[in-house]
């Protein structure tokens, strides 16, 4: 099967000056996000989204509206669409009357969202016949780029904070990737990449920094929609470190928009962070356009410990466009939430995950949100990669049983 490609170029996101997708680039010259643009008005009378949402393939499936052009260049590895699943227990539990769903992204390869993004880098740089990829990560996205990198046959370098779980960083290993701790935080980590860049002639993908990854995320905003019968829920809620996600499904929002596949409806986006990193929040609480740097950020929950994003203008641009908010949820939150999810409705979330939930029970407790909103949690990551606690319990099987302890 081969696909009609309509990308054309590339855009500063802050002052729109155009950019050829014939090399390959990091930000713009205003030292800003660029983003892919496709000539949507040629593609709106050939693109039939119902026969695009019947393929296989999983985000690979919207090939016209990414920018891999050629066939040889997708790098595969069994993606799958992530299901929606409905929680109305967990819901209930936190004041909703509405619609709660969980868009479980653990199902992707190498557990996580990431594998969106990386996925569609890495085939960008093969399409470059770049050889040689680097990155910070404070986790899965390094798992992606090992994963992916190795599959596309290139090599791969990812600096992670000296107290990235174990499990990710041997994750990475295994994939084939170059890992490396690093004593300070993701941004160190990024600085040591564009350190490192003349020295080792590797090519930066880190998020936003690179254009094509935001492409790939803006497939949960496509797929989501198809799976709500080309609708959206009122809500999304997002954990939020480089915003990649939230932005990209804003951007997705637009697309579908400009080909006449929804209307202009759009979810409240709500960002969520943790309260011990959460830059956004105070950005958008002060009324901000961009946000402060977060001197000591801290959080198990360790995707959204982002201490400076890139694309903060733009994250607080789409929470603002439809009345979505920022919100901090507390470390003890996010535990409870998780345990309430698994119990209620047998649903592991990560951390990030589960933020998203603690975010939703405090804004519907605080009435921000609707409690009969029908709202859109991302669980980004399989539950299983990070710890959980030990409530296992222990009998001696050559004593008498005590039974009503177990
Ligand atoms: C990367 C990551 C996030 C944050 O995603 P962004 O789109 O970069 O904001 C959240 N949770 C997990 C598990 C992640 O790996």
């Amino acid at each position: 099967m081969s696909f009609a490609n309509f990308f054309t170029h590339l855009e500063c996101s802050a002052n729109g000056e155009r950019y050829s997708k014939d090399q390959p680039h990091n930000l713009s010259d205003a030292g800003k996000p660029l983003l892919a643009r496709y000539d949507l008005e040629k593609a709106k009378p050939l693109l039939d989204r119902g026969e695009i949402w019947s393929r296989e393939g999983g985000f690979w499936k919207w090939r016209e509206l990414l920018p891999v052009a050629r066939d040889a260049d997708v790098v595969a590895l069994g993606e799958v669409d992530t299901p929606l699943i409905d929680v109305p227990a967990t819901m209930r539990a936190c004041g909703g009357t509405g619609r709660l769903i969980v868009k479980d992204e653990g199902r992707l390869p190498t557990g996580s969202f990431k594998a969106r993004g990386l996925a569609l880098a890495v085939a960008m740089a093969k399409s470059y016949g770049l050889s040689r990829l680097a990155m910070p990560t404070n986790g899965n996205a390094g798992a992606a780029l090992s994963a992916y990198a190795s599959r596309a046959g290139m090599e791969s370098w990812s600096f992670a904070p000296e107290d990235t779980p174990e499990v990710n960083l041997r994750e990475i290993a295994l994939h084939g990737g170059h890992v490396t701790q690093v004593n300070g935080f993701i941004h160190h980590c990024g600085a040591l990449v564009a350190a490192g860049k003349d020295a080792m002639g590797w090519f930066d993908v880190s998020t936003l920094k690179e254009p094509y990854r935001i492409e790939g995320k803006k497939t949960m905003g496509l797929e989501l929609c198809a799976q709500m019968g080309w609708s959206l829920p009122d809500a999304i809620l997002y954990p939020t470190g480089g915003g990649t996600g939230l932005i990209g499904m804003w951007k997705a929002f637009d697309e579908m928009e400009a080909l006449g596949w929804i209307g202009p409806e759009r979810p409240k986006m709500i960002a969520v962070q943790a309260a011990g990193c959460a830059p956004i929040v105070k950005a958008y609480e002060a009324g901000e356009t961009h946000a402060e740097e977060c001197l000591d950020p801290h959080t198990k929950a360790m995707g959204i410990r982002v201490p400076k994003a890139i694309g903060d203008f733009l994250i607080l641009d789409a929470v603002r466009r439809n009345g979505g908010f920022a919100i901090a949820v507390d470390e003890n939150a996010i535990e409870d939430a998780r345990t309430l999810c698994g119990r209620e409705d047998g649903l592991l979330l990560c951390p990030e995950g589960a933020a998203t939930l603690a975010a939703y029970r405090q804004a519907v407790a605080d009435r921000r949100l609707e409690s009969d909103a029908t709202a859109m949690l991302f669980n980004c990551g399989n539950g299983l990669k990070y710890p959980m606690p030990d409530r296992a319990k222990t009998l001696d099987r050559h004593e008498e049983v005590d039974w009503g302890k177990y």
